[in-house]
């Protein structure tokens, strides 16, 4: 049995049982899981499917910060190198939202090569979310809002892959 593939589906099914009562804010309500599944497949794509825990980072990337999974839990099960890619794009949540957000775009130019990557693919998924199913009761400046800070916070993490740049900027495009 191949390893990377064995993890690769254990990571899936992690993710989609801790995310099992969470939704995508859009009007379509879709499951949180095809979010984490779309930032995986962009990192895939972004690196030829040669950085296994990468991918892995991406299935997994909000199960600390928005389920009952700990980074200690990620460490033991899917290793460190998983663990701190997610520690890396985990916000602090005891902090108010207005703080985390301005955070984000503060840490990105000194997080990780790896991390940024992670990063520019959840923004580019988030985005696409926004453009095609609009989160209910968010106004249009507040949609426009989160397309500015989105596109603030990937600025420090350029230069790096020019395809996920390019999926980024598309989505980016599609502001409304
Ligand atoms: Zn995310």
């Amino acid at each position: 049995m191949n390893a990377a593939v064995a993890r690769l589906a254990h990571a899936f099914h992690f993710a989609a049982v801790a995310h099992t009562p969470q939704r995508r804010k859009g009007a379509r309500g879709e499951p949180y899981v095809n979010h984490v599944a779309e930032v995986a497949h962009l990192l895939a794509e972004a690196t030829a499917g040669n950085d296994v825990d990468l991918v892995i980072a991406g299935l997994l990337h909000d199960v600390v910060e928005d389920t009952a999974t700990t980074a200690a839990d990620l460490a033991e099960i899917f290793g460190a190198d998983v663990a701190n890619l997610v520690a890396e794009v985990t916000d602090d949540k005891s902090l108010p939202k207005a703080e985390r957000k301005r955070r984000q775009i503060e840490s990105a130019p000194h997080i990780s090569d790896r991390a940024k990557l992670l990063k520019i693919a959840d923004k580019t998924s988030n985005l696409r979310s926004i453009a095609e199913s609009p989160p209910e009761g968010w106004p249009l400046d507040r949609q426009q809002g989160y397309f500015d800070w989105a596109r603030a916070v990937v600025e420090g993490c350029r230069g790096l892959n020019a395809a996920l740049e390019t999926a980024f900027d598309a989505a980016l495009a599609k502001r409304p």
